[in-house]
Order: structure tokens, then sequence, then C-alpha cells
């Protein structure tokens, strides 16, 4: 399918980054009108992925994170989140829901919030080397 749209960003991984990361996915995607739910829908699941970085990959000590949002000719909305931090040893456990390595302070339903809110999630990691998150969801087309 063909990307008819594209923009990159990043900042540093900061919390105080957090609300800018999904305000500027949202004002991005607003191009193809998508309904309230599904704008809170991405928001929320783009907060899931950079909280990660921020705090898991980074470990809270910084970095950089890097978000690619892309549009598609059939609707397809694909944002990709990612660090280079410390990447993530098994993927498949870590996106059990209720699995995390965040100790009392984490749920663990990260993963399974960003799954339940998008068509897709595809998480590709190497330790030391980093993660990236790819989110994708159809925005459907409202008639005027
Ligand atoms: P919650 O999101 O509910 O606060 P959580 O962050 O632990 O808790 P998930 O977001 O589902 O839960 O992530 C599960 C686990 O996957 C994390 O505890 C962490 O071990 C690992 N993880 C997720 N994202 C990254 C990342 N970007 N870098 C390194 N590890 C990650
Ligand atoms: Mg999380």
């Amino acid at each position: 399918m063909k990307c008819i749209n594209e923009t990159k960003f990043n900042f540093p991984a900061k919390s105080t980054n957090e609300a800018f990361a999904r305000s500027a996915v949202a004002a991005f995607i607003m191009q193809l009108d998508p309904t309230i739910s599904e704008l809170a829908d991405i928001k929320t699941s783009v907060s899931e992925a950079v909280t990660n970085s921020i705090v898991h990959g980074y470990k809270g000590q910084g970095g950089t994170i890097y978000i690619t949002v892309q549009i598609f000719e059939n609707g397809v909305v694909s944002i990709k989140i990612r660090d280079k931090g410390c990447g993530i040893e098994d993927i498949e456990k870590a996106m059990e829901p209720l699995f995390t390595t965040g100790g009392d302070e984490r749920a663990g339903l990260g993963f399974a919030v960003m799954q339940s809110f998008m068509d897709s999630i595809r998480v590709s990691s190497k330790p030391l080397k980093g993660t990236t998150v790819t989110l994708k969801k159809k925005i459907i087309k409202n008639d005027p």
C-alpha cells in the first residue's frame, strides 16, 4: 500500500514530553478526520509506548525517542515509536498481560492496552540495541 504522507520527529526521553508526543501524533492524524474515539485510542497507545521507552528502555536516564507517523492510501495510520535503550530479552513474555519488570509501580498492561486499542502492534527489539513498536490503525472514512 502506498504511503501518501509522513512525519518524523524526535525528542528527549522525559515524561514531560509525553503529552507533546501524543498530541503531535494526533495533530498529524487530524487530516483523516478521525472520530474522538479513534483519536483517544491512538493517543493512549502512543502514550503507553512512549512511557515504556522512558521508564524501561532508558530506565529514566534519558536518551532520544524517535517517532515516525505514516498515512497510507487506504486510510491506515502507522506509528513507529523507537528507542535506543536496553531492549527486551523475551518479547513474547513482555507482551503478556500483567507481565512487568517494573515492580509494584507498574500493572504490566501497557502492551495489552495498545493491543486492544489498535488494529495491530509489532514489537522488534534487541537487547542493548533498543526497541521499536509499530502500531497500526485504519481510520474509517466517514461520509460528510
Ligand atoms: P504498565 O504499562 O501497566 O505501567 P509495564 O510498562 O510494565 O506496566 P507493559 O507496558 O505491558 O507493562 O510492558 C511490559 C514489559 O515489557 C515492561 O515491564 C518491560 O519489561 C518491557 N518493555 C516494554 N517496553 C520496553 C522498552 N521500550 N524497552 C525495554 N523494555 C520494555
Ligand atoms: Mg508500560
